[in-house]
């Protein structure tokens, strides 16, 4: 096995893998199932500070993404992509594919959003439903202010939908005093959970513009007021992954036991940066870094793909390069739920100080003794 320091998927604590292995029910005939599932949704909803209700959904967090624009966007509906990373950018597609008209709000990759500067843009048009931000944009490591740009956003009357699904936990999350109206999260990174579960929290300004709507979500699957009433009809839309979600409970429950989990990762994430500075590599950012991931420069003469290679075969450690606009150019290392342990970003780092000096790369120190 691997040992697998990338952004997500992450490494799953042992309850949480015993948590799946627990007899199956048949989750839409059985009434306790009815209850573990919205006292698991409530659990989310109080762990991230939102009196909304929380939907878990069948499928990875790209699911949340998808079924928010499809819920939300109507034929000639104006959406606001806020856009400084990839993720940022790729709201577009889900808001065009649903027929409505993306504006995107392009910003330097390398920094976050600047409230001030958006602010200055909405004085000039704020004419949207809704506008899509990106908490962490993972293929840079980009952290978004979302505490100050979501009450923004609202003063002009437009819905939040943020995705934090690489964030949360390992940044602060207050969803109602940051005014956000969909948050959206995945289980495989920070919540350190297998992949496959999506977590959407509602505001009552979100259900009503869906609610609303003159025409019908073009989607059964991603259409989120499917699941109204569930518990009052005992009724899912779809049969519920039940040993997904009991590994997700599990996985809650780890969280909710650790009430310092966001600052243990702000300080790893803050000794990873400055390991990873002092020895002379740098990061891709200028600003605005996450406590979830850290992304760095390929130095020369390496090659990305070689020094991901040799992690592998050669420390059996997974790192992450990036995609899109990124591939090639940077090296991520995660250090999310699970993978942000003091031992395990030590082995990380004193691996890579091996791998680059190997790939001719002149360090300043080993990232290992710093960190
Ligand atoms: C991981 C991630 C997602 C979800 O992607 P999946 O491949 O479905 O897990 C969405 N947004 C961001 C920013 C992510 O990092």
């Amino acid at each position: 096995m691997y040992e697998i320091m990338t952004p997500g998927p992450t490494a799953v604590a042992e309850n949480v893998r015993m948590a799946r292995s627990r007899e199956c029910t048949n989750p839409d005939l059985d009434p306790q199932f009815y209850e573990f599932y919205r006292d698991t949704c409530r659990m989310f909803s109080e762990l991230v500070r939102t009196e909304n209700e929380t939907l878990i959904l069948g499928g990875e967090g790209i699911l949340g993404l998808e079924a928010a624009c499809a819920s939300l966007t109507e034929a000639g509906d104006r959406v606001l992509v806020l856009d400084n990373g990839v993720f940022g950018k790729g709201f577009q597609d889900f808001v065009s594919m649903y027929g409505g008209d993306a504006v995107l709000y392009t910003t330097d990759y390398r920094k976050p959003i600047d409230p001030a500067a958006l602010q200055t843009y909405l004085e000039q048009d704020s004419d949207f439903k809704y506008a899509t931000v990106v908490h962490c944009d993972t293929p840079s490591g980009m952290c978004n202010d979302v505490a100050a740009i979501c009450p923004l956003l609202k003063s002009y009357g437009i819905l939040t939908v943020v995705d934090s699904v690489s964030a949360m936990f390992g940044e602060q999350m207050d969803a109602d005093d940051f005014q956000i109206d969909v948050l959206l999260g995945g289980s495989q990174k920070a919540i350190s959970a297998p992949p496959g579960l999506t977590l959407v929290t509602l505001s009552q300004d979100a259900r009503s513009a869906m609610k609303n709507r003159k025409t019908p979500i073009a989607s059964f699957y991603a259409n989120l007021l499917t699941f109204e009433d569930y518990y009052e009809n005992q009724w899912f839309p779809y049969t519920m992954p039940v040993s997904d979600i009991c590994g997700l409970r599990a996985a809650l429950e780890n969280i909710r036991r650790e009430p310092d989990i966001v600052a243990r990762h702000q300080k790893i994430a803050a000794r990873v940066r400055r390991a990873l500075t002092s020895c002379g590599l740098k990061l891709y950012q200028e600003d605005g870094f996450c406590g979830t991931v850290t992304v760095f420069e390929v130095p020369k003469p390496a090659q990305a793909a070689d020094i991901l290679d040799k992690m592998k075969t050669e420390h059996n450690i997974l790192i992450a390069g990036s995609f899109d606009v990124m591939a090639g150019q940077v090296i991520r290392i995660g250090h999310m739920g699970e993978n942000c342990r003091e031992e395990k970003v030590r082995r990380t780092l004193a691996a890579l100080d091996r791998v680059l000096a190997d790939l001719g790369v002149l360090m300043k120190g080993r990232t290992a003794e710093i960190f």
